[in-house]
């Protein structure tokens, strides 16, 4: 599938908001609708944060060594001077730069406030998940367990208190969040004993099942959905099993309260995914399908991996836009069979495969042609260009319907969130020309702020 007549579509898209200007056919004066910059809502305090963070990630000179430092403080046997818990003075320099750039708070009040923050900005609402998580250390073949302040030995017949603290915990997020807001599970985050699990392609423990089906049943009640991470490809089998459990028994009324996810950079994921619409279809349950890239390129298998990016960016948008267009494989289409009920939910920082997608979504709709529930997603602290571009897109249409944006943000101590900030780190680090394009989004806006170019001007460099 070839996405170029999206491209010049987006293109125009972006022409005409920077020239105040709505698709199709010029308008009269008098109905040209007046679009501010699309990072004028950011307050002033956010605007430098971001600039600064921006600063640092799209210079490799100034990266490298902030992402060696992070590295080096996120192990846990440091000692109190470099513990970024217990010294005050690096614990303060983290939270007010790279914690409040990307995670929501260390504790409920903190959590509340930003999420209230980012919802008064436009955002449609907050997909928020618990920092605790495992990490896949290539380097020594094990799984390194993230926060866990719970020792192995602890676990005794089969009691896990790592699975009972990550319960709840998830359950503590859960309640954090409103009706209509996600919340984003990280399985891993159960520890060992459920990684063991994962790792052999099985189901968790009755203890971590029951734990799914008592947070599954609070979502539910509290009208939140579920979105399970993907995660490194040493687990992901085993997760995507138990998914798949969720969406079976859950997503029974027409619509999804589980989402699984899946990973367009593995030449595996086509097949998935055809798997999944054939169960959601034999057995009647929506499939809750969120959509990334993926975000373990440098610590899966690289032959699993699509061989170039370009690969990747067109299994992505080949998946997107057949979800859109409820054909994929052998479903849909005009000899398929029946397309099942779909979820979707397309998270990215990628403008040209999200505008593509909303003006797909957008053309069959007023076509009075099928196409599927779509929401968009973002991270806390990036692409806020593209997220507030999307949100524009109902002005520009005027149609008041416009992208439902999220944003996804993580909860948890400074060293619960480590790995966490590690990982957005180095993705900037291998987005050399998104983190470039974020920054002049940012300066030009600081600039039009000062009074010292007009928006179309600095945007258009
Ligand atoms: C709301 C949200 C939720 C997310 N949840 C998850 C999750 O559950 N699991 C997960 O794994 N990730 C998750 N991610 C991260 C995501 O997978 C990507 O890593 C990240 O968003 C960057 O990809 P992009 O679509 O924004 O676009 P881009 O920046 O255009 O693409 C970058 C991505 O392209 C791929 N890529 C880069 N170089 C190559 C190459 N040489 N060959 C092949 N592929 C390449 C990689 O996946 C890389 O991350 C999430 C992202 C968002 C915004």
């Amino acid at each position: 599938m070839t996405l170029k007549p999206m491209q010049i579509r987006y293109k125009v898209i972006q022409h005409q908001i920077r020239c105040n200007s709505t698709i199709g056919a010029p308008l009269s004066k008098a109905s040209v609708p007046t679009l501010r910059p699309p990072l004028a809502v950011l307050p002033t305090g956010t605007l430098l944060r971001s600039l600064l963070v921006s600063a640092i990630s799209s210079n490799r000179h100034l990266l490298l060594p902030s992402l060696s430092i992070l590295s080096y403080l996120s192990d846990p046997r440091r000692g109190a001077l470099l513990s970024v818990d217990r010294n005050p003075v690096l614990h303060a320099i983290l939270k007010k730069t790279f914690y409040e750039q990307f995670c929501a708070g260390e504790n409920a009040t903190e959590t509340k406030k930003s999420m209230e923050k980012l919802k008064q900005l436009g955002i449609r609402g907050i997909i928020l998940t618990y920092a605790r998580e495992t990490v896949f250390d290539h380097k020594t073949n094990k799984a390194q367990p993230q926060g866990h302040i719970l020792d192995e030995k602890n676990i005794d017949g089969n009691y896990c208190p790592n699975i009972e603290a990550w319960r709840k915990g998830t359950l503590e997020t859960i309640d954090l969040i409103s009706e209509g807001d996600y919340l984003a599970l990280k399985l891993s985050g159960a520890g060992p004993v459920a990684i063991e699990a994962f790792n052999a392609g099985e189901l968790p423990s009755q203890q971590m099942m029951d734990a799914l089906d008592e947070i599954c049943i609070r979502s539910r009640n509290r009208k939140v959905q579920i979105l399970v991470d993907a995660e490194s490809q040493h687990f992901q089998r085993g997760i995507a099993r138990v998914t798949l459990e969720l969406m079976r028994k859950y997503n029974r009324e027409g619509h999804a309260l589980v989402y699984n996810t899946y990973q367009a950079y593995l030449k595996s994921t086509p097949k998935l995914i055809e798997e999944h619409l054939e169960a959601a279809s034999k057995e009647g349950f929506t499939l809750g399908l969120k959509l990334v890239r993926g975000a373990y390129i440098a610590s899966d298998e690289r032959a699993l991996i699509h061989d170039t990016k370009l690969d990747t960016d067109n299994a992505y948008n080949n998946i997107a836009q057949g979800a859109l267009k409820q054909h994929i494989g052998n479903f849909g289409g005009a000899d398929g069979r029946p397309f099942p009920s779909v979820n979707l939910f397309l998270a990215s920082h990628n403008k040209e495969s999200l505008f593509a997608a909303y003006e797909l979504y957008r053309q069959r709709l007023n076509s009075n042609l099928p196409t599927v529930p779509v929401r968009f997603g973002q991270l806390h602290g990036m692409s806020d260009e593209v997220s507030f571009s999307l949100i524009q897109l109902k002005d520009v249409y005027n149609d008041n319907v416009g992208p439902e944006v999220y944003k996804c943000s993580t909860w948890g101590s400074m060293r619960e969130c480590l790995a966490y900030l590690i990982r957005r780190a180095i993705e900037n680090r291998d987005a050399v020309s998104r983190t470039n394009d974020e920054y002049s989004a940012l300066k030009a806006e600081l600039r039009r702020r000062l009074g010292f170019s007009s928006w179309f001007s600095s945007a258009s460099h």
